[in-house]
């Protein structure tokens, strides 16, 4: 069994972890990002691997990095969290590790291992959407990542879904993560409890007493707890992602979503109203299947086991393709040797043509008409 390296950079921490071929985690380790110095934030992703691979004997190391990944799989072009800005990250983590890495976006990863062992298990065409900080997503067409021409592909966090709404990160207005997110969430829940303290009582007494107290864990168990006011804030951010994703079916009619993120943690608290929205929502209803919506079930390792699974399968097809492509070299070779030694044995045997006599057998007997 070929164990391997998965490794998850983010904007805060570097997790990695040694996966076997079933995506079970053997040993874990994690560090705090340097994220403000390419260099270090490299090193300490060389750093947790060299630990690992003190203990274990691993094939393979896959890096899931939060960011825009090239389509080559060796550039990270843009991080919103990290410094790296045209980074050539498979190159400097190769370097200090002295072997092969494969490079993936982080949500691309989580998609990866929420297909092999977790929610997705069994589906080919699948959309992942990570509700966090924003919205994080990966798509999976007929079993394989889709990607893009340039590597960029599925970001519909920054889909626009409301003209002139709320300013975005991004620098436009109204993208989906601004209405359906962690931190959508917790404005949802601040404002109420601003605008209306008698009803967000529960709310305000885990947040400390002050509505910037409040964050999204607290409105999970708030709604668990049954409280009206965290219910009406998972109602909502529910209600946008249940439409979103009824948008994202018209254009890619996946057989199953997968939501993860620290939202997703709530469950049904925010997977019911979803549905609700998106079967609303979906056009020709009633006449087509509901794509399945699910709740990941690997939860932060999710990253970790598709970025290993990924390295062991990629190094896997490089060493098939480098195999076939010397087993038909020396099948040519072959068949050129065995072809110059018919042709001398044929020489031997016969005198040869004149020269002119080959020519005129060669010459063909119409010349084409030029259109
Ligand atoms: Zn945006």
């Amino acid at each position: 069994m070929t164990l391997a390296i998965g490794v998850d950079v983010g904007g805060t921490k570097v997790a990695a972890a040694v996966v076997d071929e079933d995506g079970r985690i053997l040993a874990k380790l994690k560090r705090s990002t340097p994220a403000a110095s390419p260099a270090r934030t490299e090193q300490t992703i060389a750093d947790v691997v060299t630990d690992l691979q003190a203990d274990f004997e691993v094939g393979a190391i896959g890096l899931g990095a939060a960011g825009f990944v090239d389509s080559a799989g060796a550039t990270m072009l843009f991080a919103p969290n990290l410094a790296w800005r045209d980074e050539p990250l498979k190159a400097r983590v190769e370097e200090r590790l002295g072997r092969p890495v494969v490079v993936e976006n982080d949500a691309n990863a989580s998609a990866w291992g929420e297909a092999r062992f977790g929610a997705a298990r069994g589906y080919r065409e699948v959309m992942l959407v990570a509700l966090g900080t924003g919205i994080g997503a990966a798509i999976i067409i007929g079993g394989e990542l889709y990607r893009g021409r340039w590597g960029i592909a599925g970001e519909p966090g920054h889909v626009r879904v409301v003209p002139d709404g709320r300013l975005c990160g991004c620098g436009n207005r109204g993208c989906w993560e601004q209405y359906c997110s962690g931190n959508a969430l917790v404005a949802e829940a601040r404002e109420f409890a601003r605008r209306t303290p008698g009803g967000a009582m529960r709310l305000l007494q885990l947040g400390g007493g002050v509505a910037e107290g409040i964050s999204g864990p607290e409105i999970t168990r708030a709604a668990a707890e049954g409280d009206p006011a965290a219910l009406r804030c998972f109602q909502i951010i529910g209600g946008w992602l249940g439409q979103g994703l009824a948008d994202l079916a018209a254009i890619l009619d996946p057989a199953c979503f997968v939501i993860g993120g620290g939202v997703s943690e709530a469950g049904d608290l925010l997977i019911d109203p979803a549905r609700a929205a998106f079967e609303r929502a979906l056009t020709g209803r009633g006449y087509r299947p509901f794509a399945e919506i699910k709740v990941a079930e690997l939860g932060e390792d999710a990253g970790i086991v598709g970025a290993a699974d990924l390295a062991r399968q990629t190094l896997a097809r490089e060493a098939l393709a480098r195999e076939t492509f010397a087993r038909e070299a020396a099948a040519r070779e072959a068949a050129a040797r065995e072809a110059a030694a018919r042709e001398a044995a044929a020489a031997q045997a016969a005198p040869a043509q004149p020269a002119i006599g080959r020519r005129l057998l060669t010459r063909p007997l119409f010349r084409r008409p030029v259109a």
